[in-house]
Protein backbone atom coordinates (compact mmCIF):
# COMPACT_ATOMS: atom_id res chain seq x y z
CA UNK A 1 0.00 0.00 0.00
CA UNK A 2 0.92 3.79 -0.65
CA UNK A 3 0.77 6.62 1.37
CA UNK A 4 1.01 10.09 0.52
CA UNK A 5 2.72 12.59 3.00
CA UNK A 6 1.77 16.24 1.60
CA UNK A 7 3.54 19.37 3.41
CA UNK A 8 4.82 22.72 2.73
CA UNK A 9 8.42 21.33 3.57
CA UNK A 10 9.74 24.91 3.77
CA UNK A 11 12.57 23.35 4.45
CA UNK A 12 12.58 19.85 5.02
CA UNK A 13 13.30 19.92 8.86
CA UNK A 14 14.77 16.91 10.72
CA UNK A 15 11.25 16.25 11.75
CA UNK A 16 9.79 15.51 8.49
CA UNK A 17 12.73 13.23 7.86
CA UNK A 18 11.60 11.30 10.95
CA UNK A 19 8.26 11.05 9.57
CA UNK A 20 9.11 9.80 6.25
CA UNK A 21 11.40 7.22 7.55
CA UNK A 22 8.68 5.84 10.11
CA UNK A 23 6.19 6.03 7.04
CA UNK A 24 8.74 3.74 4.75
CA UNK A 25 8.70 1.27 7.10
CA UNK A 26 4.76 1.17 7.28
CA UNK A 27 3.86 1.36 3.20
CA UNK A 28 5.46 0.41 0.42
CA UNK A 29 5.96 3.57 -1.24
CA UNK A 30 5.55 7.00 0.33
CA UNK A 31 5.27 9.81 -1.90
CA UNK A 32 5.86 12.92 -0.65
CA UNK A 33 4.21 16.13 -2.28
CA UNK A 34 5.24 19.73 -1.62
CA UNK A 35 1.61 21.53 -1.82
CA UNK A 36 1.20 24.75 -1.66
CA UNK A 37 -0.04 26.27 1.66
CA UNK A 38 -1.81 29.31 0.88
CA UNK A 39 -1.82 30.47 4.45
CA UNK A 40 2.08 30.53 4.36
CA UNK A 41 4.09 32.50 1.78
CA UNK A 42 7.21 30.00 0.77
CA UNK A 43 10.60 31.16 1.28
CA UNK A 44 12.12 28.41 -1.31
CA UNK A 45 10.88 28.04 -4.90
CA UNK A 46 9.40 24.52 -5.06
CA UNK A 47 12.49 23.02 -7.16
CA UNK A 48 14.70 23.84 -4.72
CA UNK A 49 12.64 22.28 -1.86
CA UNK A 50 11.78 18.98 -4.18
CA UNK A 51 15.96 19.17 -4.42
CA UNK A 52 16.43 19.51 -0.67
CA UNK A 53 14.33 16.19 0.06
CA UNK A 54 15.65 14.09 -2.58
CA UNK A 55 19.17 15.17 -1.29
CA UNK A 56 17.89 14.07 2.38
CA UNK A 57 16.04 10.95 1.74
CA UNK A 58 18.64 9.67 -0.66
CA UNK A 59 19.07 6.82 1.90
CA UNK A 60 15.65 5.58 1.40
CA UNK A 61 14.84 3.33 -1.25
CA UNK A 62 10.71 3.67 -1.22
CA UNK A 63 10.60 7.62 -1.26
CA UNK A 64 9.33 9.52 -4.32
CA UNK A 65 9.04 13.34 -4.16
CA UNK A 66 6.63 15.31 -6.19
CA UNK A 67 5.42 18.75 -6.46
CA UNK A 68 1.61 18.87 -5.94
CA UNK A 69 -1.18 21.49 -6.54
CA UNK A 70 -4.86 22.06 -6.06
CA UNK A 71 -6.09 20.03 -3.28
CA UNK A 72 -4.50 17.30 -1.54
CA UNK A 73 -7.45 15.18 -1.82
CA UNK A 74 -7.48 15.39 -5.55
CA UNK A 75 -4.03 14.39 -6.15
CA UNK A 76 -4.42 11.46 -3.67
CA UNK A 77 -7.19 10.28 -6.31
CA UNK A 78 -5.04 10.59 -9.13
CA UNK A 79 -2.43 9.06 -7.48
CA UNK A 80 -4.66 6.24 -6.79
CA UNK A 81 -3.55 7.07 -3.01
CA UNK A 82 -6.09 5.97 -0.26
CA UNK A 83 -3.57 7.22 3.04
CA UNK A 84 -2.41 10.59 3.90
CA UNK A 85 0.18 11.00 6.40
CA UNK A 86 0.54 13.79 8.68
CA UNK A 87 2.94 14.70 11.85
CA UNK A 88 1.28 15.74 15.26
CA UNK A 89 3.64 17.90 17.45
CA UNK A 90 1.44 19.29 20.33
CA UNK A 91 -1.65 20.34 21.00
CA UNK A 92 -1.14 23.58 18.35
CA UNK A 93 -1.06 21.01 15.49
CA UNK A 94 -4.19 19.18 16.83
CA UNK A 95 -6.63 21.35 16.17
CA UNK A 96 -5.73 22.17 12.63
CA UNK A 97 -4.80 18.79 11.53
CA UNK A 98 -7.91 17.59 13.31
CA UNK A 99 -10.24 20.39 10.86
CA UNK A 100 -8.13 18.92 7.70
CA UNK A 101 -8.20 15.11 8.56
CA UNK A 102 -12.19 16.19 8.21
CA UNK A 103 -12.89 18.13 5.69
CA UNK A 104 -11.02 15.58 3.68
CA UNK A 105 -13.13 13.04 5.25
CA UNK A 106 -16.01 15.20 4.10
CA UNK A 107 -14.34 15.14 0.78
CA UNK A 108 -13.54 12.02 -0.04
CA UNK A 109 -14.35 8.76 2.85
CA UNK A 110 -12.33 6.50 0.98
CA UNK A 111 -9.32 8.32 1.81
CA UNK A 112 -7.85 7.80 5.47
CA UNK A 113 -5.30 10.53 7.26
CA UNK A 114 -3.17 8.72 9.67
CA UNK A 115 -1.18 10.60 12.52
CA UNK A 116 2.66 9.83 12.90
CA UNK A 117 3.38 11.43 16.60
CA UNK A 118 6.72 13.26 16.70
CA UNK A 119 9.64 12.40 18.27
CA UNK A 120 10.28 14.32 21.39
CA UNK A 121 13.36 15.52 20.32
CA UNK A 122 11.81 16.79 17.18
CA UNK A 123 8.79 18.12 18.74
CA UNK A 124 9.46 21.92 18.92
CA UNK A 125 10.77 22.05 15.41
CA UNK A 126 9.53 23.77 12.54
CA UNK A 127 11.10 25.17 9.35
CA UNK A 128 9.89 28.71 10.49
CA UNK A 129 11.99 27.62 13.82
CA UNK A 130 14.86 26.57 11.58
CA UNK A 131 14.80 29.05 9.28
CA UNK A 132 14.66 31.80 12.46
CA UNK A 133 17.83 30.33 13.43
CA UNK A 134 19.68 29.65 10.37
CA UNK A 135 18.65 33.73 9.76
CA UNK A 136 21.35 34.50 12.40
CA UNK A 137 23.69 31.40 10.84
CA UNK A 138 23.14 29.90 14.40
CA UNK A 139 23.31 26.27 14.67
CA UNK A 140 21.04 24.10 12.62
CA UNK A 141 22.39 20.70 13.05
CA UNK A 142 19.42 20.01 15.01
CA UNK A 143 16.88 20.94 13.04
CA UNK A 144 18.25 20.35 9.30
CA UNK A 145 19.30 17.55 7.66
CA UNK A 146 22.77 17.15 7.29
CA UNK A 147 23.00 16.90 3.27
CA UNK A 148 21.74 20.03 3.10
CA UNK A 149 22.75 22.61 6.12
CA UNK A 150 26.03 24.19 4.02
CA UNK A 151 23.35 25.21 0.86
CA UNK A 152 20.77 26.32 3.72
CA UNK A 153 22.96 28.42 5.82
CA UNK A 154 24.63 29.82 2.49
CA UNK A 155 20.97 30.77 1.36
CA UNK A 156 20.44 33.46 4.72
CA UNK A 157 24.54 34.18 4.73
CA UNK A 158 24.65 38.03 3.39
CA UNK A 159 27.13 37.17 0.90
CA UNK A 160 25.90 34.30 -0.96
P1 LIG B 1 1.93 22.27 6.11
O1 LIG B 1 2.07 23.67 5.59
O2 LIG B 1 1.12 21.38 5.22
O3 LIG B 1 1.54 22.16 7.55
P2 LIG B 1 4.62 21.51 6.96
O4 LIG B 1 5.82 21.30 6.11
O5 LIG B 1 4.66 22.59 7.96
O6 LIG B 1 3.40 21.67 5.95
O7 LIG B 1 4.27 20.16 7.72
C1 LIG B 1 3.92 18.99 7.03
C2 LIG B 1 3.50 17.93 8.04
O8 LIG B 1 4.61 17.55 8.84
C3 LIG B 1 2.42 18.41 9.02
O9 LIG B 1 1.56 17.34 9.31
C4 LIG B 1 3.22 18.79 10.24
O10 LIG B 1 2.45 18.69 11.43
C5 LIG B 1 4.31 17.75 10.20
N1 LIG B 1 5.52 18.20 10.88
C6 LIG B 1 6.13 19.40 10.78
N2 LIG B 1 7.20 19.46 11.58
C7 LIG B 1 7.26 18.28 12.23
C8 LIG B 1 8.13 17.73 13.23
N3 LIG B 1 9.13 18.42 13.75
N4 LIG B 1 7.90 16.46 13.66
C9 LIG B 1 6.87 15.76 13.15
N5 LIG B 1 5.98 16.23 12.23
C10 LIG B 1 6.19 17.46 11.77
Amino acid sequence: MKALYPGSFDPITKGHIDIIERACKMYEEVVVAIMTNPKKQATFSQEKRKEWIEKSTAHLKNVKIIVGSGLTIDLAKRLNIHVLIRGIRAVADYEYELQQATTNMMLDHEIETVFLVAKPEFSFLSSSVAKEVASYQGDIRNMIPEEIIDEVLLKFSKNP
